[in-house]
């Protein structure tokens, strides 16, 4: 059993339908390990692992939140927008997400066909491999940059090379904010900016507020505890919803981001539910 203290609703869980290692029937077995009560499953551009997730908590005591995470890139930084309490099976949005992944994959090769040129003998098939049924991404070319000894880690990977500076940065295509909330939106999904600490520009976040987004992720393991108390106050204010999980992706992916490191209340969560017109029940208890 690990050792850390875990919340009991962890809303930004990544698995094998993404970049995460675990598949989702492994993430809910970790989860209910830990005994967490609700888990957001939220995949970059993809609602692939919801269905799994679902079955495998099914009748365990463990709600499944279905989600998504959307990766827009705008001028000079990449936002990332979750969605949550969508109808996953929803065409229009199945038929966007598979466009996002096919570019994700263009975009993949010809990271590779400049890392090849540069002399950085990466494989396509071998990051294929990595991504496994997952979409393959930046974060998988890191991977292989780190097996075959050319940087020492996935953040030199990115330092180094692929990051928006490096010489191996391919721009992706550009869905924008509002179509990004818009798709959330019809499919019946909840609007909410992932980790906004991350941007570093409140200028930015205020307006993502105005265009259109229903609340934060104020709890994130990346963000300090004065830009956690800054967003809460913020959504307070605005009378925004409040998110939070740990941007789960595997055991020892990413430092600090171990399954329920952060997370929101039942309170909390039962605003979500509300803003619906739905009601949350959790161990037989409903909010
Ligand atoms: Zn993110
Ligand atoms: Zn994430």
């Amino acid at each position: 059993m690990p050792h850390y203290a875990a919340t009991g609703i962890d809303l930004h869980v990544h698995t094998t339908a993404s970049d995460g290692t675990l598949s989702p029937r492994e993430v809910v077995n970790l989860a209910l390990q830990l005994g967490l009560e609700a888990l957001g499953i939220t995949d970059h551009d993809s609602v692939a692992g919801i269905d799994e997730a679902q079955a495998a908590a099914s009748s365990l005591g463990l709600l499944i939140i279905p989600g998504l995470e959307l990766s827009i890139d705008t001028e000079g930084s990449e936002i990332h927008l979750l969605g949550y309490l969508l109808d996953h099976h929803y065409e229009p949005l199945t038929t966007t997400l598979k466009a996002l992944r096919e570019e994700r994959l263009e975009r993949v090769e010809e990271m590779v066909g400049i890392l090849n040129q540069m002399g950085y003998p990466i494989r396509l098939t071998r990051v294929m491999e990595l991504a496994g049924k997952g979409s393959a991404g930046r974060l998988h070319v890191a991977r292989c940059l780190v097996e075959i000894g050319a940087v020492e880690s996935v953040k030199e990977a990115f330092a180094k090379l692929l990051g928006r500076e490096g010489p191996a940065y391919v721009p992706r295509y550009k869905l924008p904010v509002e179509g990004a909330i818009e798709l959330i939106n019809s499919s019946g999904g909840i609007p909410i900016l992932a980790h906004p600490g991350l941007l570093e520009d409140d200028g930015l976040v205020t307006e993502l507020c105005e265009q259109g987004i229903a609340g934060l992720e104020v709890y994130h393991p990346e963000h300090t505890k004065e830009q956690s108390t800054c967003y809460r106050e913020l959504c307070e204010r605005k009378g925004l919803l409040i998110t939070g999980g740990s941007d789960y992706h595997g055991p020892g992916a990413k430092e600090g981001a171990h399954l329920g490191a952060k997370g929101i209340n039942r309170s909390e969560l039962a605003r979500l539910y509300q803003s619906k017109g739905l009601e949350l029940s959790i161990s037989g208890q409903n909010y």
